[in-house]
């Protein structure tokens, strides 16, 4: 007979083959079989995806496994400032010089890493020309 997971004072972690892995930005916590659900994914704001949400067991799991040296999940990245979409990092593409983050866009690509790349130089450029010319319109003068 199997489990139901329906009240935080009905599960005991202690007996449970419980185990943790980091996907993503979020840790999946496996329960084991013998729970249902057996599969809990616990975000960063500490909420869980059943339905449950904070008040879910698997999140107290993380704080333990934190606590006892697990790997953290990795903070979630800014969205692509070209559209807007999740972007993963990309460490190919991490700037040797300029220390920047390398990535790619979920729906453009490394195209949008590129194209958000280009928009920078582009604005710097804009900037280096604004500050020659009022240079030259105050040396004309
Ligand atoms: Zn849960
Ligand atoms: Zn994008």
């Amino acid at each position: 007979m199997q489990d139901i997971l329906n009240q935080k004072a009905g599960i005991d972690l202690a007996d449970r083959p419980t185990r943790i892995r980091v996907i993503g930005h979020t840790y999946l916590v496996d329960f084991g079989p013998s729970t249902q659900p057996r599969f809990h994914t616990v975000n960063k704001q500490r909420s869980c995806s059943c339905q449950l949400k904070e008040n879910c067991p698997a999140i107290e799991a993380v704080a333990e496994y934190l606590r006892n040296g697990g790997q953290r999940a990795p903070d979630p990245m800014p969205p692509c400032p070209i559209c807007g979409a999740e972007i993963v990092r990309d460490r190919k593409w991490d700037g040797k010089y300029t220390k920047e983050l390398g990535w790619r866009c979920t729906v453009g690509g490394l195209r949008h890493f590129l194209d958000a790349k280009a928009e920078r130089i582009k604005e710097a450029l804009r900037r280096n020309q604004t500050a020659v010319s009022e240079h030259e319109s105050a040396a004309g003068r």
